[in-house]
């Protein structure tokens, strides 16, 4: 691990009440998911003519920024989230980080923001990694979740793109994303609302996103499931994704198992464990498709017995079976509602991958 010291782009200011090793202890113990975060945060400044300014590693704490900020008014905040996780040598690596910077960055021209160039990405990255070490949990399965942030802090009401910017990378050390551990989830496919339209803000991170999506994931509470299923604007048939992962089916097809996921059309989120899975998937010797996929062919697919698993897939989530499927045109289950084979290998060989247990031929490990 390399010492931290100052660079032209990232200043280190490290923080002078960092937990003590008993109180951070604590603090990690059971952390479930994004309620915990680490001693120190980095914040990036923009403003229009200048470009990105100086970053700063600094404490963990609030951030002061006028009422008028547009991101209060307009909206304009994107987000990504990947992990870090601690290797069977003891080194820390993050998973493809250099990705979500992409993403980030597709983001941000959506909503007429400034692209962060990646090397300050990573740059910050790598800073807050090696600076919060010791906050990145060891057990498989358990990891540093990294959530890099983009907000308009310029104060002004009138409506345009913000003239002055926070970049904003913070650290939450990670268990398990659903409070019940990896156990099939039972999902709502929503009929009343629809989370992204074509020519929308579907393939971006975008908060706005998330705001509108969270009530139908009320209702799916209320329905007794636990995320909600997404289908197209359009045709309110083909399935996009779920509340904050992709999905995938599994199909058995003359003796061949073929894992299918929905293709980007645009209005569905690109997910970095979607596209890893495609790959992994092929090199465990399945076949892979992108396509569309009816909530009637899922029903029916199900029912003639050719699909035998469903899951979800995400970087909080990993992999999460889909067990049991409601929605307002009955309800059924998948693979009787218990975890199946092709789930548990690739969420197997993935969890490898990114606690060093397995090779990384992919590249996708980025030690600290
Ligand atoms: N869809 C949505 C709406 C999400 O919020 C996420 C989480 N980022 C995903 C899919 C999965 O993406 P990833 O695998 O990159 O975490």
């Amino acid at each position: 691990m390399n010492p931290v010291t100052s660079t032209s782009t990232l200043e280190i200011c490290p923080s002078d009440h960092a937990a003590s090793p008993e109180e951070r202890a604590k603090r990690m113990t059971n952390p479930r998911f994004g309620q915990v975060f680490t001693d120190h945060m980095v914040v990036i400044p923009y403003k229009e003519g200048q470009g990105w300014g100086r970053g700063v590693l600094k404490a963990y704490g609030p951030i002061e920024m006028s009422p008028a900020s547009s991101v209060l008014h307009y909206g304009q905040a994107i987000f990504e989230g990947f992990k870090a996780y601690k290797q069977k040598d003891g080194s820390i690596a993050s998973f493809r980080p250099e990705a979500n910077a992409q993403r980030l960055n597709k983001s941000a021209a959506r909503l007429a923001m400034p692209e962060l160039p990646e090397a300050r990405f990573l740059e910050a990255t790598r800073a807050l990694i090696t600076q919060d070490q010791a906050w990145v949990p060891g057990a498989v399965g358990e990891s540093l979740y990294m959530r890099p942030l983009m907000i308009g802090t310029e104060p002004a009401l009138g409506v345009h793109a913000s003239s002055e910017y926070l970049f904003i990378l913070m650290a939450s050390p990670s268990g398990a994303y659903f409070s019940g551990g990896v156990k099939p989830v039972t999902v709502w496919i929503s009929d009343d609302y629809v989370r992204a339209a074509p020519g929308g803000t579907g393939f971006a991170k975008c908060a706005g996103n998330y705001a509108a999506s969270l009530v139908a994931q009320r209702q799916a509470k209320g329905e007794g499931c636990d995320q909600v299923v997404w289908l197209d604007a359009i045709h309110r048939e083909y399935i996009e994704e779920m509340g904050g992962m992709n999905i995938f089916f599994v199909y058995q097809e003359k003796g061949e198992t073929v894992v299918v996921t929905p293709e980007l059309t645009g209005t569905l989120l690109p997910g970095i464990t979607r596209d890893s899975l495609l790959q992994l998937a092929r090199e465990l010797g399945f076949r892979s498709e992108e396509r569309k996929i009816s909530v009637a062919e899922w029903k029916a697919a199900v029912a003639e017995g050719r699909m035998t698993e469903a899951f979800a897939c995400g970087t909080a989530a990993v992999i999460t079976p889909v067990g049991h499927v409601k929605s307002r045109q009955g309800e059924w289950l998948v693979n009787n509602g218990e975890t199946g084979p092709v789930a548990a290998k690739l969420r197997e060989a993935l969890l490898n991958l990114q606690h060093g247990l397995a090779p990384d031929s992919h590249g996708w490990m980025k030690t600290i």
